[in-house]
């Protein structure tokens, strides 16, 4: 988890999609390990609304009950905004409402939360000083320059054993500057939902919104 040990890989996944409950949580008990939960927190338990994929299925969120569960197992749960916008883009009061709104509404149920990830790894200073701002330690996307600004390292479904490896293993590019841990971050998510969300136009929630690239 952030922050916890010197060394290591911080494994995290984006979205809050139901999946994660059903197929990763049971693993990652399996074998111990820990991981960072995103929520997309005005989709939370939303069944079949926004999420497009390329084979045109639709994906359901988890709810509470299971993020409680989640939490329970040892999961680390984290913000991804409210309605995954580029935040790069957004007024004051747009940032204010996907930083400090999702974080209160979790905070709601579950208590105090450290972590965020930025929707498409967009972050500008204006961003960073906003989720400083909004209470958050940990930002998961950007360059690496310090705590609020982590880089990724995407796992996707093509990833092999052996690029799955190399990923893990090599060392950290310095620029990474996460120097308090030295922590390594994992992101895990489906190829299909990246690409259908470089889509200039995706429908959400009914209305069609403009998304970067
Ligand atoms: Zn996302």
């Amino acid at each position: 988890m952030p922050g916890e040990r010197d060394e290591g890989i911080i494994l995290t996944f984006d979205d809050g999609e139901e999946n994660i409950y059903r197929h990763a949580l049971p693993i990652l008990r399996e074998f111990g390990v820990r991981a960072v939960v995103f929520l997309i927190v005005g989709y939370i338990g939303e069944k079949n609304t926004w999420d497009i994929s390329l084979t045109g299925r639709r994906v359901a969120h988890l709810d509470w009950n299971q993020i409680h569960q989640l939490k329970k197992g040892g999961m680390e749960i984290g913000s991804h905004g409210m309605t995954h916008r580029n935040l790069a883009r957004l007024s004051t009061a747009e940032l204010e409402y996907e930083l400090n709104g999702s974080k209160a509404i979790i905070e709601k149920e579950l208590g105090t939360i450290r972590c965020i990830s930025y929707p498409f790894n967009r972050i500008n200073p204006a961003v960073r000083r906003m989720a400083a701002r909004a209470g958050y330690r940990y930002g998961f996307g950007g360059n690496g320059d310090d705590d609020l600004t982590l880089k990724k390292e995407a796992i996707y479904i093509t990833d092999t054993r052996a690029s799955l490896a190399i990923k893990v293993t090599e060392k950290p590019p310095v620029a990474y500057g996460y120097y308090r841990t030295q922590q390594k971050v994992i992101n895990f998510f489906t190829l299909a939902t990246m690409i259908a969300r470089r889509r200039s136009d995706i429908v959400l929630k009914g209305q069609k919104i403009k998304e970067a690239s």
